[in-house]
């Protein structure tokens, strides 16, 4: 199954993305991550998007594109994925669409994480002082950093939404609560989807 999720920093997206793709059995693939490990590895590419990470800025869709691709074609991911934090804007959307459909592919479905904007900041906050529940602390989570992801999502992200709904592709689903409830959540969401619109 094909199944991308949506929703702002601090809905939980990551460690949902890790549980919905273990019981699916396919790779949780987070472009944040891949980022973040090539600024470690200060590889050409990590030198290139840090002052993007760090200042909570996306990074330009050509880098991007070119990450997810790249992932997309090893081996684990052919029988499908949950992506996290991919598609952060409508053309990445569009470029997920239309690489799928070269390689006759097609998206299941975009699982929409609801979560109220007090519990954001105060999530954020945690996740700052202890790390978040499987991730550890993030070399990018500072205040400043996360009050401008949370701005750039309302202005770039959030309109993916309009998006995949015009395609009745979009479920919502209320990530409020225990993790687990919320997994159970995505999961009923997903069982419901008519399945497996391509093979
Ligand atoms: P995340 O772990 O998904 O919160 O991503 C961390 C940072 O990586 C973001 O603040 C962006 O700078 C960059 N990033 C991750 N995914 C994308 C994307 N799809 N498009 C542009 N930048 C991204």
């Amino acid at each position: 199954m094909r199944v991308v999720l949506l929703g702002p920093p601090g809905a939980g997206k990551g460690t949902q993305a890790r549980r919905i793709a273990e019981r699916l059995g396919v790779p949780a693939i987070s472009t944040g991550e891949m980022f973040r490990a090539h600024v470690r590895e200060q590889t050409g590419l990590g030198r290139e998007v840090q002052p993007y990470l760090d200042a909570g800025e996306l990074v330009p869709d050509e880098l991007t594109l070119a990450i997810l691709r790249h992932r997309l074609v090893q081996p684990d991911a052919t029988t499908g994925f949950v992506l996290d934090g991919f598609p952060r804007t409508v053309p990445q959307a569009v470029a997920l669409d239309g690489f799928l459909h070269e390689t006759g592919r097609t998206l299941d479905c975009a699982v929409e994480l609801l979560v109220a904007e007090e519990e954001l900041v105060r999530r954020l906050a945690r996740r700052r002082q202890v790390g978040d529940i499987a991730g550890g602390r993030r070399e990018d989570d500072h205040p400043e950093t996360n009050r401008h992801r949370l701005a750039v999502y309302r202005e770039q992200t959030a309109p993916l939404s309009g998006y995949y709904d015009g395609q009745r592709r979009l479920v919502r689903v209320d990530a409020t609560g225990a993790v687990e409830e919320v997994t159970e959540r995505v999961m009923a969401a997903l069982q419901a989807v008519p399945s497996h619109r391509s093979a």
